[in-house]
């Protein structure tokens, strides 16, 4: 069974999925979906509106109160398991449908995101009998006890950059508890999603439990924040657009979870095995196979000043070495940004830079300019791995989300500033710590704010850990079992004596 088929035209061209059946937007309107390492359409999306999206919420809520809510816990399980090994099947056919459609080097897709999901939808069937409430002593004269229940219809609101192991993490804890879901893709990256919703209706799941809506944000993003039958908003992606859905949902009163954007500091000190920070600032953090668009994206790098000249060389040799190239060549270590808009922003944000009186060490480029005149690749939306030395913390390039291949280093004296600055940002998702003193590795990790501290490591994710910010990277937490809380509620029952 191939996902994908293309049209008589070339493109390949997917639809919804809503009560269990593929179908267009109902305008019949649809959205080119662009391949951003040649600046081309390959494949077309329905650009559905309010309609579709109450047809899918309507799907849901029938599914919630009818077979799907009969279905014992180890039911829902099976179905997950089924879905799991139905994505390890097509994982090689997802990989490069997500690849090619936001550009991401399929060396991260293959190797990293779908293996991830295969774990992530078995992590969540291993959880759902393991749901549980509390009897709590009261007094003598009543029984006490808490039972935990499924919210109900849950929207999931999805980014362009990492669309199917966020899709994995939410829809999977989700269906675990219970809820039954309307899954909105970005419009930048529908295409993995979509074809997966294939996945869903051979894995057995009834009609309407899980139904994918792709279009606008600002239409069909907002309808389904706005629908009075959803209970829950699981959201990634921007904190503008969060906020934009706190204002939406004041009077249907949804429940919101949001895992937003970051200024993540990578601190570096002295006394850090050098070699290990070298890689773990630079390609393992922000010089990525998704060319930077992670949110948890080191772009603040803070080096310790007796180690800062000898840091910033590592880090700009490290940005030289990066091979920028074809997504869809194993070999490639970082593609294009994911669309035009994104790309134009990147550049912007470099141009800033250097006008703010950072200084390049290394990149800069883009365009026709990196790639050559003569490359396939030259109308791709590729941008070089740009490493600004000399930065302060108050420049715009270290206090706002530039989502690329952009870091900037910062020098520091103590662990004391080394923590203030890290925590002088108006974000708060993760922050990396180099050190080979235990103490200082404890004390960094009760000092920074932040939802995400790796000592040693960066930009480590696992489906078992709770992931996500605090301040404006957001609240509420995808994977770990905490997870699961976000999508039940607890009833209290009191049983007099
Ligand atoms: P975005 O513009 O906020 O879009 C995210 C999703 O929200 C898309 O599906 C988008 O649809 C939809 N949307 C837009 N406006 C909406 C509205 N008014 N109501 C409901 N939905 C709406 O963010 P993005 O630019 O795609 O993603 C980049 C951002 O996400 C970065 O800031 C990054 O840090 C953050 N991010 C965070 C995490 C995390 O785990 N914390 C992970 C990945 C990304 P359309 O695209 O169709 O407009
Ligand atoms: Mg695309």
């Amino acid at each position: 069974m191939s996902l994908l088929l293309p049209a008589p035209d070339g493109f390949a061209r997917l639809e919804n999925l809503i009560d269990g059946k593929r179908c267009p937007a109902l305008s019949l309107e649809r959205l080119a979906s662009v391949d951003p390492s040649i600046g081309e359409t390959w494949a077309e999306i329905p650009s559905s509106g309010s309609d579709d999206i109450a047809a899918a919420v309507d799907a849901a809520k029938r599914a919630f109160s009818g077979a799907w809510s009969d279905l014992p816990a180890l039911g829902r399980a099976g179905l997950l398991r089924n879905l799991a090994g139905l994505f390890a099947d097509h994982a090689s056919e997802l990989a490069r449908i997500e690849s090619r459609d936001n550009g991401r080097a399929l060396a991260e897709t293959s190797a990293g995101d779908l293996p991830a999901v295969t774990q992530i939808l078995h992590y969540f069937a291993g959880a759902a009998d393991k749901l549980m409430g509390d009897t709590v002593q009261v007094s003598p004269a009543s029984f006490n006890f808490t039972v935990v229940e499924a919210v109900g219809v849950v929207g999931i609101i999805i980014p362009w950059n990492a669309p199917l192991s966020i899709l994995a993490a939410k829809v999977g804890a989700a269906l675990a508890a219970g809820c039954t879901v309307v899954v909105k893709p970005a419009e930048q990256a529908s295409c993995s999603i979509l074809a997966a919703a294939e996945l869903f209706e051979h894995a057995g799941f009834p009609p309407g439990v899980v139904n994918i809506v792709s279009g606008l944000g600002s239409t069909a993003g907002d309808s389904l924040v706005r629908h009075p039958d959803v209970r829950k908003i699981s959201f990634t992606g921007s904190t503008a657009t969060a906020r934009r859905i706190t204002a939406a949902s004041a009077d249907s009163l949804t429940q919101l979870a949001f895992e937003l954007g970051g200024k993540s500091a990578n601190i570096v000190f002295a006394d850090a095995d050098l070699d290990a920070a070298e890689l773990g600032v630079s390609t393992a953090s922000v010089f990525t196979g998704g060319a930077g668009q992670t949110c948890v994206a080191g772009s603040r790098i803070l080096i310790e000043r007796p180690i800062y000249e000898e840091m910033v060389e590592r880090i700009a040799r490290r940005a030289s070495e990066v091979r920028i190239g074809d997504p869809m060549d194993l070999e490639t270590q970082m593609g294009p940004i994911a669309f035009d808009r994104q790309y134009d922003k990147v550049r912007d944000y470099i141009a800033l830079g250097s006008q703010e009186g950072a200084e390049i060490a290394f990149g800069g480029r883009s365009g026709e300019a990196l790639m050559g005149a003569g490359s396939p690749h030259a109308g791709g939306y590729f941008v070089e791995p740009t490493f600004f030395r000399d930065a302060r913390n108050d420049m715009r390039i270290c206090r706002e989300e530039i989502f690329g291949p952009v870091a900037s280093a910062i020098p520091f004296d103590t662990e004391e500033e080394a923590v203030a600055l890290a925590n002088d940002s108006s974000y708060g998702l993760a922050c990396g710590v180099w050190t080979s003193d235990l103490k200082r590795a404890h004390r960094a990790i009760a000092a920074v704010k932040t939802g995400v501290v790796w000592v040693n490591a960066y930009r480590r994710i696992h489906w078992a850990l709770p992931f996500g910010g605090v301040k404006e990277s957001g609240y509420g937490r995808d994977s770990g079992l905490e997870s699961l809380r976000g999508y039940l509620h607890t009833k209290t029952a009191w049983i007099e004596l």
